[in-house]
C-alpha cells in the first residue's frame, strides 16, 4: 500500500478510537482530506484508498485539481477564505464551502450557483476563540447570519466550521471545541436544521470528536508535511 493509503488507514483507526472513547458511532464523523499544496497524483492515491471528500484552501488551486480529476466522483470542499471576486469559482466548482462569514459572500454564492447543480452546501466559519486568525463571524453574531443564510435559495446551510488557534493541551483544545458545540446546539434549538460541525485537524481531532465534531479536516496526517504554506 502507498504511504498515503497507510496514513489513511491509521487515521481511520484514530478516528474510530476517538469515537469509541467518546461513546459515538464511528460513522458519525466524516473525514475531509485536506489536499492543499499537494498535486492531483496525491489526491488520486487517497481516492484509490477509498477517500472521497477533499478540502482545498486556495480556490484556483482547487479548481485546477477538480478539473484534472473531473469525473472521478470527488466531493470538493472549499475551506479557505472566499473573497468577493472569487465567489463564482466556489459556486461553480465546489460542493461545499465551509468558510462563509458574511452575508454578502453568501448572497453572491447563492446568486452564482449554477441552476444545473444542487444547492451549494455551506457552513458558517465562526471565530470561536477570538484568536489571531480573525476570519469568522463572532459567536454573538452567528445566529443572525445563520438565519439569513438559511433563507437563501441556492444554498443549503449545513453547520459551523472553526479553526481555533493551535494549542497543545488537550483540555484547552476541548474547552474551545465545546464552545463551538454549544453554539451549534443553540442554533439547532432555534430550528435551524444543522447537521455539520466542522472542527478538528491533525493535531486536535480527538478533542474535537469528544466535543461533538461531525467532520474533521485532516491534511498533514494523510499527505505529510507541506513543503510550502498554503496561500
Ligand atoms: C490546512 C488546514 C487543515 C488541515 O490541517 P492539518 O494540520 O494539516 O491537518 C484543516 N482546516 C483548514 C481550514 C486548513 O487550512
Amino acid at each position: 500500500m502507498t504511504t498515503i493509503g497507510n496514513n489513511l488507514e491509521r487515521l481511520r483507526a484514530r478516528i474510530a478510537a476517538a469515537c469509541a472513547a467518546a461513546g459515538r458511532a464511528p460513522q458519525s464523523v466524516r473525514l475531509l482530506a485536506v489536499s492543499k499544496t499537494f498535486g492531483p497524483e496525491a489526491v488520486r492515491e487517497a481516492l484509490a484508498a477509498g477517500q472521497r471528500a477533499f478540502g482545498e484552501n486556495y480556490l484556483q488551486e482547487g479548481v485546477a485539481k477538480a478539473q484534472a480529476l473531473a469525473g472521478a466522483g470527488i466531493e470538493w470542499h472549499c475551506i479557505g477564505p472566499v473573497q468577493s471576486n472569487k465567489t463564482r469559482l466556489a459556486a461553480e466548482h465546489f460542493d461545499w464551502v465551509h468558510s462563509v462569514d458574511r452575508l454578502k459572500t453568501a448572497e453572491r454564492l447563492s446568486a452564482q450557483r449554477p441552476a444545473g447543480l444542487t444547492p451549494l452546501n455551506v457552513c458558517l466559519q465562526v471565530d470561536i476563540d477570538g484568536g489571531a486568525n480573525k476570519s469568522g463571524v463572532p459567536p454573538a453574531e452567528a445566529a443572525a447570519l445563520a438565519h439569513a443564510v438559511a433563507a437563501l435559495p441556492r444554498l443549503r446551510l449545513r453547520g459551523l466550521m472553526t479553526i481555533p488557534e493551535p494549542v497543545q493541551d488537550p483540555a484547552a483544545q476541548r474547552a474551545v471545541h465545546r464552545r463551538a458545540r454549544a453554539l451549534f446546539d443553540a442554533l439547532r434549538a432555534q430550528g435551524l436544521p444543522l447537521d455539520t460541525l466542522s472542527m478538528g485537524m491533525s493535531a486536535d481531532l480527538e478533542a474535537a470528536i469528544e466535543a461533538g465534531s461531525t467532520l474533521v479536516r485532516v491534511g498533514t496526517a494523510i499527505f505529510g508535511g507541506r513543503a510550502r504554506p498554503a496561500p
